[in-house]
């Protein structure tokens, strides 16, 4: 503001003075400004009426690929996607127009062509009389936040499928035990060329054929038994090559080739099969006639960089990696986004069950391992599955301990809740000679134990019960009867599994499954 000081005594001297303290302080705000524009993380970009672009900050540059040089005088339509639809841009316009915000969430592509997501908001910039006179968009990439959300998305619906699943599961194997153990029982009381021998063995075949299905959804919702050791990759895969050549027929031609260096994963054989059995069931499904396929097993690094972007990756480390690739119809990458989903098939009906792939992405994740696919359509596929490699020196000293077989007159104590498995359990145990005392609880297993006046020689106990876990009983049975040996069964040893990263070698787990 200018200011003056008229002195009657200077006479025509006047001096002027002028604050220009507003002036520079609005320089520095100017500056300042500026200065928070050009540094910001986020994508600022102020365009005319027309939605021609007058300024972009280097955040623009960065995310877009467009050199500032490049973006002026272009129209932010240079990096539609085609994700958006016409309709989207018109309504955003009408926001505009109206000369209100307009805030959303678009799917952009980079100069290289590669997309990106981000937030954004555009606000129109009015002059004195309230005309717009430019826009100005604000956004922010959200490319990483929108990956992990995915992802987050794809495990709490896996999740919650998998509880579903394995629950049903778990019920249907007690049942189909009870089936299985009956037929066994009414077969060997039957003579053997009695009309029922074959309508019972069809019960068998049936049930097992049901316990099957019941052993993927279990692997599936990660509950299913299972029994990991120390596992050779080249070996274990070079004794399942029998099976994997059946599977896949004699049009096909199989190559496999193992890892050079060789290297062990601790896991259950079972589950390999099952993973290559389905990797190779699907890889013969894509090849129409006369195909290809490899198999190949690897030592690999994981850097801490790879694992950075790729929340559904695994963490830096040794591993082995087995490789499957066909070049058979190969996917587009609409099928692709889905082929991990419980029930997801392109297969007709009766000929695909969706849950292969399903299957194999729980037991890899049990397994603190990743799969990756690659595939075009008309291009073959390749997953590649990864397992943490153990050290040599773990592999050298496990040696798998040798089942002792001991068939005698000894008694056994047997606690189980589920009343006909109970009795399966006893009956075939009587049958091989020993006496057997039965409870439905571990109270009624106290009892029987302060009770019984003979030594009792082995607890054959369920590990998961109502009102006392088996190893709680095991302890208090031990207690007083010092001399017991303990003998776990159990269809949840994947949980103990997960617990304790491997069943602890002071404990054996028979599995309720045949
Ligand atoms: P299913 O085999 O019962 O269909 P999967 O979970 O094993 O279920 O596979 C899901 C889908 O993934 C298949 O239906 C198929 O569309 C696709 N797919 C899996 N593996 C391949 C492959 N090697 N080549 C082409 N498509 C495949
Ligand atoms: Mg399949």
């Amino acid at each position: 503001m200018p200011g003056s000081d008229p002195s009657p005594q200077a006479g025509r001297c006047a001096v002027t003075f002028m604050d220009i303290t507003d002036r520079k302080q609005a320089a520095e705000a100017q500056t300042r400004l500026a200065t928070a524009v050009e540094q910001a993380a986020e994508t600022i970009v102020i365009t005319d009426t027309d939605a021609t672009i007058l300024y972009a900050n280097p955040a623009f540059e960065k995310i877009t690929g467009y050199t500032l040089a490049e973006a002026i005088g272009q129209k932010p339509s240079i990096l539609q996607s085609g994700k958006q639809d016409a309709e989207f841009y018109r309504q955003m316009w009408a926001v505009l127009a109206a000369g209100q915000v307009w805030s959303g969430h678009l799917i952009n592509k980079r100069k290289d062509g590669t997309l990106y997501e981000e937030d954004a908001t555009i606000s129109p910039v009015l002059d004195a009389a309230g005309k717009v006179i430019n826009f100005v968009a604000v956004k922010r990439d959200v490319t990483r936040e929108a990956a992990l959300e995915a992802q987050q998305r794809q495990a709490t619906k896996l999740e919650a499928i998998g509880q579903l699943a394995g629950g049903v599961a778990h019920d249907l194997n007690n049942m189909l035990q009870i089936i299985l153990g009956s037929a066994e029982l009414g077969l060997e009381e039957l003579p053997p060329n009695h009309a029922l021998q074959a309508p019972i063995q069809e019960i068998q075949k049936a049930a097992r054929h049901s316990a099957d299905l019941t052993r993927q959804l279990l692997a599936f919702s990660r509950k299913q038994a299972i029994r990991p050791v120390v596992l050779d990759l080249n070996a274990a895969i070079a004794s399942s090559l029998k099976m994997f050549r059946r599977l896949i027929g004699e049009n096909i031609h199989l190559d496999v080739m193992p890892s050079p260096v060789g290297g062990s994963v601790f896991m259950d054989p079972s589950q390999l099969d099952q993973i290559l059995a389905n990797l190779a069931g699907n890889a013969r499904d894509a090849i129409a006639g006369v195909g290809h396929i490899s198999v190949k097993i690897a030592n690999r690094m994981v850097l801490a960089a790879e694992f950075q972007d790729k929340p559904d990756f695994v963490p830096p480390g040794d591993y082995m990696t087995l490789t499957i690739s066909d070049d058979g119809a190969g996917m587009s990458p609409e099928v692709q986004a889905h082929i991990f989903e419980p029930f997801f098939t392109t297969k007709g009906m009766g000929k695909g069950t969706g849950l292969g792939l399903a299957t194999i992405y729980g037991i890899v994740k049990q397994n603190h391992g990743a799969i990756t696919v690659q595939s075009a359509l008309h291009q073959g596929t390749t997953f590649t599955i990864y397992l943490p490699r153990i050290a040599d020196a773990v592999t050298e000293a496990t040696e798998k301990k040798k089942e002792q077989v001991v068939i005698g007159m000894e008694t056994i104590l047997v606690v189980e809740d589920e009343a006909a498995l109970l009795k399966i359990v006893q009956q075939s145990l009587a049958q091989q000679g020993y006496k057997v005392l039965t409870a439905s609880t571990p109270h009624q297993a106290l009892r029987i134990c302060k009770r019984h006046p003979d030594p009792i020689h082995l607890l054959l106990t369920d590990v998961i019960m109502p009102d006392m876990g088996g190893k709680e009983l095991a302890e208090a049975i031990q207690k007083l009867r010092p001399d017991i040996r303990v003998l776990f069964m159990s269809g949840f040893t994947a949980e103990i599994v997960e617990k304790q990263g491997h069943v602890p070698d002071d404990i054996v787990v028979l599995q309720k499954r045949e």
